[in-house]
């Protein structure tokens, strides 16, 4: 028998000698999963003894994440926007940096409290962005699109366990191919890693991550250029364009925005201090609406 902080050690050393940058968080992680407990029970209980099955439970996803398979796919959730969800290898793992795209998108709705607001978002994934904001504005409708019918299923359910399923309708297909109406909001996170950058990537992305979630040809903003071009006819005027972009992508957005109708283009910055999102408001001249 071992203990629960002897066991920590014995995995964080493993994982510290294969360079993997955060051994100490992955062992708890993983070790609290193993005995389907909460993190913080770890740090109450360091001496409680770990029983025969839970240890060879915890030894084998240890050895799992020393091949480098991501914390997330082994233990099949993530934590975003302090909501749960389920992960498999058909989604991105949901990245706090996303986390930006909900809180300026509240911002935004933030006047319109009583309002009907739609929003539309285009490549769901994990259903991550959709089900956050779902959670949190109770007026609104969404609809979320993916064209993995893989991704779509793992997002569906992730709604529902959030409570959140019946604000949301979920579409399979290339980009706007499965979407009517108009929408006060379009928000995506695409692909936007050129194909030499991937190549560049940690091998725990590159080789675990769908590569469809992550590449846009060799420039990196195709998705852009398609969410910025077809966005215009599926936006309210007066409406908002939300999208996550590279660090270095944004002259050839403000570019792509300023060559169609839109106006007051924002940029943010992500946690670390890099350029991460991108909004800009369509407008076509001679309307007064705006909302
Ligand atoms: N929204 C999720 C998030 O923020 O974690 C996932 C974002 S991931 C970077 C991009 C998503 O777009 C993937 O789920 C991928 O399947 C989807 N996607 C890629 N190409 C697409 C296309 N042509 N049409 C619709 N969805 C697409
Ligand atoms: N931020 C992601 C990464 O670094 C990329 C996400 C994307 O392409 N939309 O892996």
């Amino acid at each position: 028998m071992m203990n629960i902080s002897q066991l920590l050690k014995e995995a964080e050393s493993g994982f510290g000698a294969e360079g993997l940058p955060t051994p100490g968080l992955d062992a708890e992680v993983l070790l609290a999963f193993s005995i389907a407990r909460e993190r913080h029970f770890l740090y109450a209980h360091p001496a409680k003894e770990i029983s025969g099955v839970e240890m060879e439970r915890f030894r084998s996803l240890v050895a799992k994440r020393i091949k480098g398979k991501p914390v997330a796919y082994i233990t099949g959730r993530k934590e975003f926007w302090s909501l749960n969800f389920e992960v498999t290898p058909d989604v991105l793992i949901p990245r706090p940096d996303t986390e930006i795209l909900v809180e300026e998108i509240l911002r935004l709705s933030g006047q319109e409290k009583e309002v009907k607001i739609r929003i539309l978002e285009i490549g769901t994934g994990s259903g991550a962005i959709s089900v956050a904001l779902a959670s949190e504005l109770k007026n609104a409708s969404i609809t979320a699109t993916d064209f993995s019918p893989n991704a779509l299923a793992v997002a569906e359910k992730n709604a529902v366990n959030n409570k959140v399923g019946e604000k949301i309708s979920f579409l399979c297909g290339d980009m706007f191919d499965p979407v009517e109406g108009k929408f006060d909001i379009i928000v995506s996170n695409p692909p936007y890693i050129t194909e030499h950058e991937f190549e560049l990537l940690a091998p725990e992305v590159r080789e675990y991550e769908p590569r469809r979630a992550l590449v846009a040809g060799p420039e990196g903003t195709e998705f852009h250029r398609k969410l910025v071009r077809d966005g215009e006819r599926f936006l309210e005027n007066g409406g908002r364009l939300v999208m996550e972009m590279g660090a270095d992508q944004r002259f050839a957005i403000e570019k792509m925005l300023k060559e169609k109708d839109y106006c007051d283009i924002v940029f943010h910055r992500d946690y670390a201090g890099l350029m991460r999102v991108a909004i800009a408001k369509e407008l076509k001249i001679n309307n007064l609406y705006t909302w």
